[in-house]
């Protein structure tokens, strides 16, 4: 079996849709709201045993018959997927946790879990004859669309921050990306790129402006839950910038009840975290908001954090409180000093942004949150190799 995608619809109270995958690819043509993902559950359901994934190439497309097809030239792949779920017994014994456990997604093309998304949203665009791919970026992924564009054949235009780090502007050089610096922040760089993609129609692959990054990002879920032997953890503490990495692990606990794969009325609790200087979505959970105000002056050395307005704000406040999971912010010392603490205590190379899941289980754990007889799962979303310069002293 292949691809079951069957349907876009509305994510939003709108509810527009189903729409024809083929014919409508980004945001709803009624409120302009998210678009999302449905598949034939109930057929995959029937022909779809998790026995088989054992036999099957070990990349995030082992998951095809709930993510989109590349039709006939197949996914865009470059081995995304599959990263290790490490048992981080000693990081865990320093916080009197047995069962602390770190998906490490540094290990991705790229070094960071965006290449997930983007193999996924680049496999569509190709298929659909795209000739230019476009991203607003942070760095991570404009580096992850780079790359999977280079591997489609396709070209790509990318548009970062102006005070990007340099190693996130060389790496999209090197797989030939056309490069746009852009004053101001990521909802800045969104603007820019959408005028210039406008006139020359270019495929938008922006953050939860189209489909399919949440699909690819959603398959961290199904790595969980295999890799745990079919259970699930009580906590996953995830960085949130966009939303992606969360709306899309919420849609997967959904889709694996729906496949008979795990049972009902246990997934995990969702947790978001922010950086102190930009943290709209904490703010908003914590004000029982349903939408989120957009943050004024973003500032955090996690780039991927820098994300002051993100579209699909309510989707991730309906997986915090539909999880019973919750939301903090952490500061930016305390995330470079758990760099320092997860790469000695266990050898990860970890993003601020990774280190920011350890300086909020600390606090969980300290308020009384999580219980030491829990079990958790951080998520690394990159490696720290782009951030060297977070590591020379202060911040
Ligand atoms: C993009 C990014 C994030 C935020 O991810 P979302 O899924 O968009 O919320 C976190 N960490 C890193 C390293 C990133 O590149």
């Amino acid at each position: 079996m292949t691809s079951t995608l069957t349907s876009l619809t509305c994510s939003a109270s709108c509810g527009a849709g189903p729409f024809d995958p083929d014919r409508t690819q980004h945001l709803c043509p009624a409120c302009g709201m998210p678009l999302l993902a449905q598949y034939d559950l109930a057929t995959a359901a029937q022909s779809w045993d998790r026995a088989s994934l054992a036999g099957r190439p070990r990349t995030m497309w082992r998951f095809q018959e709930v993510l989109p097809s590349g039709g006939r030239a197949g996914p865009v792949s470059l081995g995304e997927g599959c990263t290790p779920l490490l048992h981080a017994r000693r990081l865990g014994a320093s916080l009197g946790l047995d069962r602390l456990y770190v998906k490490d997604e540094s290990a991705n093309p790229t070094n960071s879990f965006k290449a997930r998304g983007l193999s996924a949203a680049v496999t569509v665009a190709r298929r659909l004859g795209a000739a230019t791919i476009s991203v607003p970026s942070a760095g991570n992924a404009a580096n992850a669309l780079a790359a999977y564009a280079a591997r489609a054949g396709v070209a790509a235009r990318v548009f970062m921050p102006r005070d990007v780090k340099t190693p996130f502007v060389r790496e999209c050089e090197l797989y030939g990306a056309d490069v746009t610096l852009v004053d101001g922040l990521i909802t800045d760089a969104g603007r820019v790129a959408a005028e210039a993609g406008a006139a020359h129609g270019w495929y938008d692959v922006s953050t939860l402006k189209e489909p399919y990054r949440v699909e690819g990002k959603k398959t961290m879920a199904y790595e969980v839950a295999e890799q745990l032997g079919w259970e699930w953890p009580d906590w996953m503490i995830y960085p949130t910038g966009g939303g992606t990495g969360i709306v899309g692990m919420w849609k997967a606990c959904a889709e694996l009840e729906a496949l008979g794969w795990m049972p009902a009325g246990r997934r995990p609790r969702m947790v978001s975290v922010q950086a102190e200087g930009c943290a709209p979505i904490v703010r908003a959970f914590e004000a029982g908001a349903d939408r989120a105000e957009p943050w004024e002056g973003a500032r955090t050395a996690a780039d991927g954090l820098r994300v002051p307005r993100a579209i699909g704000d309510f989707l991730i406040l309906r997986a915090l409180r539909e999880s019973g999971g919750t939301a903090l912010a952490v500061s930016d010392d305390a995330m470079v000093a758990a760099m320092r603490e997860m790469g000695a205590a266990e050898g990860l190379s970890a993003a601020p942004e990774g280190g920011a899941t350890l300086v909020a289980l600390r606090a969980l754990l300290a308020q009384g949150t999580i219980a030491p007889s829990d079990r958790v799962v951080l998520f690394n979303t990159g490696g720290a190799l782009k951030y060297l310069d977070l590591l020379d002293g202060t911040v």
